[in-house]
């Protein structure tokens, strides 16, 4: 039978868990646990050498990056531009096509369709995991503490909120937060295609390892991803970490700037006081 965690032990194993997956560590083994009281054993010294050493494997076991489905469902790609003033009547197009979505299992929860927010003529775009909380509540993404973070990464490009464009992997909130399925990206973010195609952003910026997975098709560590130029529909794809990383770990937010100054290189904007 399954051991039930306590609430806080929850929360906890699952921001941890969030920490790595932001740092690009995604499979994780859980160890078999006979007995209930192994549980509360003392953490034993480190076995170095003698007695049992030989059981221990000399080298961790290899991790495997891709995932046994492919990441990416077929979609064309893009044909032809949009007019500027016909975007935002076929963002509503697609806005419309989604209806009130029940394509996947995040429909049961979710309150809201948080379809994206800003710009249709942006040049640059944000695309983050999936709406939280509070996106779900208000239906637009990036409006809560991690929407805070976004804002002022913004305003340190020397943009405004509005005149980019944001949106998420998935448009229905994960239940807890947790990382959508396969199943759940690969059944949205042919949406998120079309809303990339149908603005033509000359720079996205994929916000941790979801954003980056399923805009490049390929699962990698995010330090195998940043501080290069990727492809995505016609755009340049740079990838930096989640904001909600970034307030996890602040010391990292020096590294996410760099990675804005990648963007704002490719967009001719000049650098700007430093984020925080
Ligand atoms: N995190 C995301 O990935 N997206 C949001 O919209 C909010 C938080």
């Amino acid at each position: 039978m399954p051991r039930k965690l306590s609430p806080e032990t929850e929360e906890a194993v699952r921001a941890q868990i969030a920490y790595f997956r932001d740092l690009g560590i995604f499979d994780f083994y859980r160890r078999d646990c006979a007995s209930s009281e192994l549980l509360h054993a003392d953490v034993p010294e480190p076995i170095t050498s003698g007695e049992g050493s030989a059981a221990l494997p000399a080298e961790p076991p290899e991790m495997p990056l891709m995932p046994k489905a492919p990441l990416l469902p077929i979609v064309d790609e893009p044909k032809k531009k949009i007019a500027p003033e016909n975007k935002a009547a076929a963002l509503a197009e697609v806005r419309k096509d989604i209806g009130p979505c029940q394509r996947c299992d995040l429909a049961k929860a979710r309150r809201t369709i948080v379809f994206g927010d800003g710009d249709p003529n942006a040049r640059l775009m944000f695309v983050g995991e999936g709406p939280g909380a509070d996106e779900d509540a208000q239906g637009l993404p990036f409006v809560g503490r991690a929407g805070q973070l976004l804002n002022n990464m913004i305003a340190a490009m020397g943009l405004r909120r509005d005149q980019v464009y944001i949106a998420n992997i998935v448009k229905c909130r994960p239940p807890q937060n947790r990382v959508p399925e396969p199943a759940e990206a690969h059944t949205c973010v042919p949406f998120l295609y079309r809303q990339i195609d149908v603005i033509g952003p000359e720079v996205v910026v994929a916000l941790g390892s979801t954003a980056a997975t399923y805009l490049l098709g390929a699962k990698s560590p995010l330090s195998a991803l940043r501080g290069r130029i990727h492809q995505v529909r016609g755009a340049k794809l740079i990838v930096t970490y989640h904001p909600a990383f970034l307030l996890r770990d602040p010391r990292q937010k020096k590294e996410a700037w760099a990675d804005l100054q990648i963007a704002m290189a490719e967009l001719g904007l000049q650098k700007q006081a430093k984020s925080d």
